[in-house]
């Protein structure tokens, strides 16, 4: 994803955070606009950094930590396993591993997994399923959308409808093409009888919270069926409660042929995931593909618990209703700020639309004790822990309503 915080922002002075950022500064590349605070500890919802200073995180490791920091669950069967077995290769069986592959089928679809350790290299494992399942038919090409976001990695980036993630690392992967996500005109116009995938995310996260209507993934599905073609969400953000069902396609009753999944799946702890359709499940064989932390002893004891945690907890009806409520909250402050264009959301994948440039939001927030995310230049964007609460909420509101307020005095309209 993008990065907007100035790293002044934070307005750190001690000297232990000082001493941190310096020793960045001599030894880290300098690829990501960091945030000038050191976070020490995270609890729930909340974090510390080294000054002591606690912030309410609407964006928790930009929808990493999706049940919270150090949820109880997941650091029992961290804590547990780790004295196990932390790794073995993927040439031994895992118990867990098949466990964890069994989880989610059981909540999605028969068919069958293959794990890595993040969003991107879910993304490549979907495009070298595409690729070999058409390498018999001729079919290669390979279809995305305007504004999607897929991952860092070459073959991710090159599905990355977004030229600007792009432009400095020509030439990208050959194959690929970009239409806009809900134009079905556009999309047939693209597909050639080459077309092996076509890629896309239910909702848009890092675009700007751009949803989908049942009506045109229907619509996408008819064609990939029509076609002989492969239909794969990118769950990465949408999937594993985000929305409030397991998986974002169900909230649209269309199933895909293969998901990617990664974030929430692992509850801080990094892990990555494909799953795909019974059908094409055996596609990729010894040999094919690989990845030698993939699907770990360890990751998979976390990514269970992940599981447990959302049954147990009824935590897909709390994103549900907690989502309903954040948005009629952040409805109600459109009615004080006129520069508030829109706000949308699925579940607790939300987005709020500004009509002026939004990226300073953050770190003022951040200055008042609130973590939250500005996208694609003017959308606030929050993907709160589904166990948040409406205490949770209103506090949040209650300081974003008030940064806008300098907002509103600082701008004529
Ligand atoms: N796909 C989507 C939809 C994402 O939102 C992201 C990250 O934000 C990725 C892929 C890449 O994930 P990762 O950063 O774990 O590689």
């Amino acid at each position: 994803d993008d990065y907007y915080y100035d790293v002044a922002a934070g307005g750190m002075t001690t000297e232990v955070t000082q001493a941190i950022i310096d020793t960045f500064s001599q030894y880290v590349m300098p690829t990501y606009g960091r945030i000038a605070a050191v976070i020490v500890k995270g609890e729930g919802s909340y974090v510390w950094d080294a000054d002591g200073k606690k912030y309410l995180d609407l964006f928790p490791g930009w929808g990493v930590s999706g049940i919270g920091y150090g949820h109880p669950r997941v650091v029992a069967a961290i804590k547990d396993q780790v004295e196990k077995l932390i790794h073995m290769p993927n040439n031994y069986y895992n118990e867990l591993q098949g466990k964890l592959a069994q989880t989610i089928a059981e909540k999605s679809f028969p068919g069958k997994s293959f794990f890595c350790n993040s969003g991107a290299e879910a993304v490549e494992a979907v495009l070298k399923l595409a690729r070999k399942w058409g390498s018999d038919k001729g079919k290669y090409e390979i279809i995305t959308m305007e504004q999607s976001f897929h991952g860092r990695t070459f073959g991710a980036m090159t599905a990355t409808g977004q030229p600007k993630y792009q432009e400095e690392f020509q030439p990208v992967v050959p194959g690929f093409s970009y239409v806009p996500l809900g134009d079905i005109g556009k999309l047939k116009q693209a597909v050639t009888d080459k077309t092996c995938l076509v890629l896309l995310e239910p909702v848009q996260g890092e675009g700007g919270v751009n949803i989908s209507t049942r009506e045109y993934l229907q619509q996408v599905r008819a064609l990939c069926d029509e076609k002989d073609i492969l239909l794969a969400f990118d769950e990465v953000q949408t999937g594993v409660g985000r929305t409030g069902k397991w998986f974002g396609y169900q909230q649209y009753g269309v199933q895909p042929d293969v998901m990617t999944l990664a974030k929430v799946l692992g509850g801080g702890f990094p892990i990555g995931a494909i799953h795909a359709d019974q059908k094409i499940a055996d596609t990729l064989v010894p040999g094919n593909h690989a990845s030698t932390y993939g699907g770990s002893p360890l990751a998979c004891a976390a990514s269970l618990a992940v599981f447990e945690a959302i049954e147990a907890e009824g935590l897909l009806d709390n994103a549900r209703d907690m989502g309903l409520y954040f948005i009629e909250k952040l409805n109600s402050l459109k009615e004080k700020h006129s520069f508030i264009k829109e706000v949308r959301g699925l579940g607790l994948m939300i987005g709020m639309e500004l009509t002026i440039e939004g990226s300073e939001i953050p770190s003022r927030c951040m200055k008042e004790g609130l973590l939250l995310n500005c996208t694609a230049g003017n959308v606030i964007r929050f993907l709160p822990a589904l166990n948040i609460t409406t205490a949770q909420i209103d506090k949040g509101i209650e300081i974003l309503d008030s940064v806008l307020g300098w907002i509103d005095e600082e701008h004529v309209f």
